[in-house]
């Protein structure tokens, strides 16, 4: 068999230590820079890479992770699968961002995310029309590329695999399945790997984490047969079947005889499967957390790795799965405190790490410096206070379903129609107002120190005045203050909660050019004092109507952090909860009416699995309740929910128990509204009546049609009339617009009654 290797890692990220390649990328969109320019920009990001991969001791460097938007998308490239319609342009670069991002006449191609990741795909569609053929030009280079550096280390060509690629995509044209086009891909990678083993590649890595999710009999077969064709091939390196996300024991056990040489395996979210699986593979270890921040426990990576080494014929460590999903290297956060620091790998350190685990199952003499470092930061973890808080824990301990319960909902609804007053269609926005340039200068003022806090205040102030006044005018019925101070509804709770730290410069690639820096939750939550009660009694002061008070729920906190791996997630979703509540308290004492705890992230946490969904879902709804049950039964519970497929959440969002749901059902068209009549869900309801994702203003008799519809599957008593998310990305002209026609279309439909 080819030589195996020892130490790697499955995918490295690309946008750039300091978000060169987004840089470059937005310089290019701009038309102030070049294709080739580009083009070097992202060169020199994979050379840097590569270098240091190979300067820290990788005997195997994987090469064809980078990519200039998305690697799906790249994949669909590599395939011919590119639909025609972004195939004409003069240089095809023109096309590829075509598809990734739209142009004036062209719609981009969907995105969604990438398994349960906060990473987005491209969403490539599969037509009965879309022949495939090979175009391996990007993948051939970038591997002649990595050879012409002489590392003196092997490049490893990644490529997406053809099951992965298909489950992806969307079909578009017909409802056969999409992998019954598997057969037509086999001979095109054979052909694929032919070309690889030509350059020189002793081993291809082919991901395939799609056999991570439910298959049935019939897909299991198809994958089979795929790999049959393909460890057949008659020229090709090694195979490296990657799985990562979760357990693919089931495919594992299918595809163990088809003659693949290796197996990379998530050991962090998934397990060893059965020693069968392993036996005569190479088993490349994900030992190393590819997607959250934390050091390796060294004692339980080597446990691991030693099982895994009494069955399969070698072993190799690695990372659990891409390093796309965590920052660069901790060097870029002097801020961070030390002791949490010392807990702490990034990008680079995971390497290190990575290394330093292989020499140490090698039997190195002494213990690897790398791995000092970490028993010395897993030992003051374990010891510190922040995370083993009595006042959090006894709190959480002594609460009792009560706590997660409030009065039935038609009670609730009378006392709080007494205290409210509202008109029946009661209009209202979902929380952020545009992003002006005034709001973005003042943020960054503050940061540079050319502004003080109080000048921020006065200047975010009069944004919110701004807002109100608007929503006054406009005639709206409840009101909100606008999130001018809030840089991301995660982030910033995260700033004010005890237990979470926040990065400088820790960047992750959401998709394309746009990254986001998760924060990190590493401790007991705890609020030491009120977030937001300023901000909205400030708001509330100025206008006689009710405003809403603002808050992210605990579930979309914990998705877009990264969370502690000491303890399970719904205990953490517990302590974010309590803390939520608190602040819910505080600001019903500052007299709040209607409180909004936003979840757009419910469906995001779902596991990818179907059996473990219910656990899930019931501790995320506990939480949310946790969060929301402390108020007065006259106090109003809105939540906002950011996508219209419901699929296996339906029940979840009637057990939220909010007493008006907010959804993005303009694209939708109503279905949603008879998904919850399914379920019995019998609270206020807002599917949202234009879609704000689009600059388009929607019109009055639009919106009328929609309400007329929406009216047919609920009752008016419980239907409210709103936008199907915030307004942060749209522009003031627009927002006004659509509004002024939002309150006519509810005032027609109300007056009509
Ligand atoms: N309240 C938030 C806003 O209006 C909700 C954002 C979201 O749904 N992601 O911006
Ligand atoms: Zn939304």
């Amino acid at each position: 068999m080819t030589e195996p290797f020892t130490a790697t890692v499955l995918g490295l990220p690309r946008i750039g230590p300091k978000r060169e390649l987004k840089k470059a990328l937005e310089a290019y969109w701009a038309g102030d820079l070049t294709s080739d320019e580009l083009a070097a920009t992202g060169r020199a990001l994979r050379e840097t890479q590569l270098r240091g991969l190979a300067d820290a001791g990788l005997d195997s460097v994987p090469v064809g992770t980078f990519s200039r938007y998305d690697q799906v998308l790249d994949t669909a490239v590599l395939l011919g699968a590119l639909p025609e319609r972004y195939t004409g342009f003069a240089d095809p670069l023109d096309g590829y961002f075509a598809a990734a991002r739209g142009t004036d006449e062209l719609a981009p191609l969907e995105m969604t995310k990438w398994f349960d990741t906060n990473y987005h795909y491209i969403v490539p569609e599969i037509s009965p029309g879309t022949q495939f053929s090979l175009h391996p030009e990007t993948l051939l280079a970038e591997l002649a590329e990595a050879d012409a550096l002489e590392l003196g280390v092997p490049a490893r060509p990644v490529v997406l695999g053809p099951v992965t690629f298909l489950r992806l995509s969307k079909a578009v044209g017909s409802d056969a399945p999409l992998l019954d086009r598997l057969e037509e891909l086999v001979p095109l990678y054979a052909d694929l790997l032919a070309r690889l083993a030509d350059a020189g590649a002793a081993w291809v890595q082919i991901d395939e984490p799609a056999l991570v999710t439910d298959l049935s009999g019939e897909e299991l077969a198809q994958v089979r047969r795929t790999y049959d064709g393909l460890a057949g091939a008659q020229q090709r390196p090694a195979i490296l079947l990657a799985t990562y996300f979760g357990r693919a024991d089931e495919a594992l056990r299918e595809l163990h005889d088809t003659g693949i040489e290796g197996l990379a395996i998530d050991l962090v979210a998934g397990a060893l499967p059965p020693p069968e699986v392993l036996r005569g593979k190479h088993v490349v270890a994900g030992v190393v957390d590819g997607r959250n921040v934390w050091r390796t426990d060294p004692d339980r990576a080597l446990d691991a790795l030693e099982t895994a080494r009494a069955h399969a014929a070698s072993v190799a460590v690695s990372t659990s799965c891409s390093l796309l999903h965590v920052p660069y290297a901790l060097a870029a956060e002097p801020g961070l405190d030390a002791r949490l620091r010392s807990w702490l790998a990034f990008g680079s350190e995971k390497v290190r790490e990575v290394r330093a685990l292989a020499d140490a199952l090698a039997g190195a003499d002494h213990e690897p410096a790398e791995l000092e470092l970490t028993r010395a930061g897993l030992a003051s973890r374990r010891d510190d206070p922040r995370l083993h808080r009595e006042d959090v824990r006894d709190r959480l301990a002594a609460l009792g379903e009560d706590d997660r319960r409030r009065l039935p909902a038609d009670e609730r609804r009378a006392l709080q129609a007494e205290r409210l007053d509202l008109p029946l269609l009661p209009t209202t926005t979902i929380g952020s107002y545009p992003q002006t340039a005034q709001i973005r200068s003042a943020r960054a003022d503050l940061r540079r120190g050319r502004i003080d806090q109080g000048e921020y205040v006065a200047r975010m102030r009069a944004e919110i005045d701004a807002v109100l006044e608007l929503q006054e005018g406009l005639g709206l019925d409840v009101l909100v203050h606008g999130e001018p101070e809030r840089n991301d509804m995660v982030q910033f709770f995260a700033e004010r909660l005890e237990g979470f730290a926040t990065t400088s410069a820790g960047w992750v690639q959401s998709y394309g050019s746009r990254c986001v820096r998760p924060p990190i939750l590493f401790g007991d939550v705890a609020r030491p004092e009120p977030m937001t009660v300023d901000w909205i009694s400030y708001a509330s002061s100025r206008t006689s109507k009710p405003v809403k008070g603002m808050l992210t729920g605990p579930v979309t906190i914990l998705a877009w952090s990264f969370v502690r791996d000491d303890q399970p997630l719904a205990a953490s979703a517990d302590q974010v909860a309590l803390a939520i509540r608190d602040e819910t308290l505080d600001l019903e004492q500052a007299g709040t009416a209607v409180i909004q705890v936003d979840e757009p992230a419910l469906r995001e946490l779902l596991p990818l699995r179907r059996a473990e969904r219910p656990a899930y879902l019931d501790w995320a709804v506990g939480a949310f309740r946790l969060a929301t049950s402390g108020v007065a039964d006259a106090t109003q519970v809105h939540t906002h929910l950011c996508y219209s497929e419901f699929g296996d959440v339906i029940e979840a969002i009637a057990g939220l128990d909010a007493d008006v749901t907010s959804i993005e059902a303009a694209r939708s068209h109503m279905e949603v509204l008879e998904d919850l009549n399914e379920v019995g869900f019998d609270l206020g309801v807002g599917p949202g009546v234009y879609d704000i994702h689009s600059p388009r203003v929607p019109s009055v008799a639009e919106i009328e049609t929609s309400l007329r519809e929406a009216l047919r599957a609920v009752p008016a008593e419980r239907l409210w009339v709103n936008p199907d998310c915030g307004l942060k990305t749209r522009s003031s002209a627009e927002v006004g617009a659509s509004l002024a026609n939002l309150v006519a279309a509810a005032r027609a439909v109300r007056s009509a009654r």
